[in-house]
């Protein structure tokens, strides 16, 4: 707290994970060996700089770009670039350490890292945001690379900011290499890549409720956002049979009691990435109630997954989704659930599995992008998606070897943390104090 004043996510990240790791600490001292601790939760390296740039008025615009390189202990920096007004270095670096723990997770050779701006994508031109993305690349490429440090999107950053991201690092470096992921299929990207944030939760959470016997299959599932995780976690969730009743924004949720269809699902991607509405647009055409600055979870489901932003789910959601009885919560956005909310759930025994975990799918499949992109090779859709349900199965079992509790309950939590935590704790120890 005294190196970190005003930085409270990155501390209540850091909490989580050393307060849940810590009795595994106590029985394994050797991973305290080395002040292992104090230089994991310090990042290896920050790069913050100004973003000018000139709107479609003709004025000088003037934003901050950053990048936090937290940890390459795995391998090159991995993690995405988040374009949104309330980007700061204490949000940054919270996902910059959770990356580190993520990629550790997926098993592939990934370090941690997460960057972006305060730059607002809403409301600006086609042509505002290409110089934009050029202007923030321009600074950026001299840090980045396919072996130093390769970012992909997050919020705020979809195929088209990466491409023109892409297109510029091409531009000034005269390198093709992979040093993004999240591309276009036509220039190297990797089939399934949009999918896999939102299907791997999806996947996850069906190996939860299978330690209940439970399937999706007629279900009552609520979903917050409607971006990319958002909106492919609805798709995965229908294919398996459940009842989607919810998708949300900043500005309010939607709540459709017969719940979502293919079509239905199509018009929401048709507004919220092609005409970049709101929800209360996609509320207003499908006739359906529309709740202005409320969150989906007072409403009864038997799976929550909040799938928009960080700490979009509090005790009292909590509260209202265990008297409700939720059956499984499993996080696709970053760390929705406060400290309170993940408390509320575990000791409800109430299956909680957090984001580092449960919305791993989305890097694993960054790094088949990295795989295939030096093979020079294109898998295809089945190759991709088998891949990625073997990790997210692989995820699940690891989590449940390190998280079972003497009661027989698994502690999602314990388990994600302690296993990212073991393999990034080897890697440093072997490579010494650096
Ligand atoms: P998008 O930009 O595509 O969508 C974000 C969604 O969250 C939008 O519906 C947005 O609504 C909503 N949202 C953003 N801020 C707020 C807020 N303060 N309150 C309520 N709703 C909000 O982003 P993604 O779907 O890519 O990312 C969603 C989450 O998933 C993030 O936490 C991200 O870090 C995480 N994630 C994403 C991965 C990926 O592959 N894309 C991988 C792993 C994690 P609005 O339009 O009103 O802003």
């Amino acid at each position: 707290t005294k190196r970190n004043p005003d930085q409270p996510e990155f501390i209540q990240a850091i909490t989580e994970v050393i307060e849940s790791v810590w009795p595994f600490l106590k029985a394994n001292p050797r991973f305290t060996e080395l002040s292992l601790l104090d230089r994991l939760v310090e990042p290896e390296r920050v790069v913050i700089f100004r973003v000018s740039w000139i709107d479609d008025a003709g004025q000088v615009q003037v934003n901050r770009g950053y990048r936090v390189q937290h940890n390459s202990a795995l391998g090159p920096y991995k993690g995405g670039l988040r374009f949104h007004p309330s980007v700061n270095l204490a949000i940054l670096k919270f996902l910059a350490f959770e990356q580190t723990l993520k990629n550790s997770l997926t098993t592939l050779p990934i370090g941690g890292g997460k960057g972006g701006s305060d730059f607002n994508p809403k409301g600006k031109s086609q042509q505002e945001v290409m110089r934009f993305c050029q202007a923030f690349i321009t600074e950026l490429y001299r840090h980045i690379g396919s072996n130093t440090d390769v970012p992909a999107g997050d919020i705020g950053v979809g195929g088209r900011e990466v491409g023109y991201m892409a297109g510029m690092y091409k531009k000034l470096t005269n390198q093709a290499d992979c040093v993004f992921t999240g591309k276009g299929i036509s220039f190297g990207g990797s089939l399934i890549r949009p999918e896999a944030t939102g299907y791997g939760t999806v996947y996850f959470a069906k190996h939860m409720l299978a330690e209940k016997n439970m399937t999706f299959d007629g279900l009552r599932v609520s979903v917050s956002g409607s971006g990319n995780v958002a909106q492919f976690a609805i798709e995965k969730a229908l294919a398996l049979g459940a009842k989607v009743i919810t998708a949300s924004d900043s500005s309010g949720t939607v709540i459709d009691e017969d719940g979502f269809t293919t079509e239905k699902l199509e018009l929401l991607k048709q507004i919220k990435n092609v005409e970049y509405g709101r929800v209360s647009d996609y509320a207003t055409r499908i006739g359906a109630r529309f709740e202005a600055n409320v969150r989906p979870w007072h409403v009864p489901v038997d799976v929550a997954l909040p799938c928009a932003t960080q700490n979009e789910l509090d005790g009292d959601d909590a509260k209202a989704l265990i008297k409700n009885n939720v059956v499984c919560v499993a996080e696709g956005a970053n760390m929705p659930s406060t400290l309170e909310a993940v408390t509320l759930f575990e000791d409800n025994h109430i299956l909680f599995a957090p984001g580092k975990a449960s919305n791993a799918g989305g890097v694993a499949t960054s790094g088949l992008e990295m795989s295939q992109n030096a093979m020079r090779l294109s898998w295809t859709q089945e190759e991709v998606d088998t891949r990625l349900q073997e990790i997210m199965q692989g995820i699940h079992d690891a989590c449940v070897k390190y998280g079972r509790r003497d009661n027989g309950s698994i502690s999602y939590v314990d388990g994600a943390n302690i296993a990212g935590f073991v393999k990034v704790a080897e890697a440093m120890l072997a490579q010494g104090v650096v």
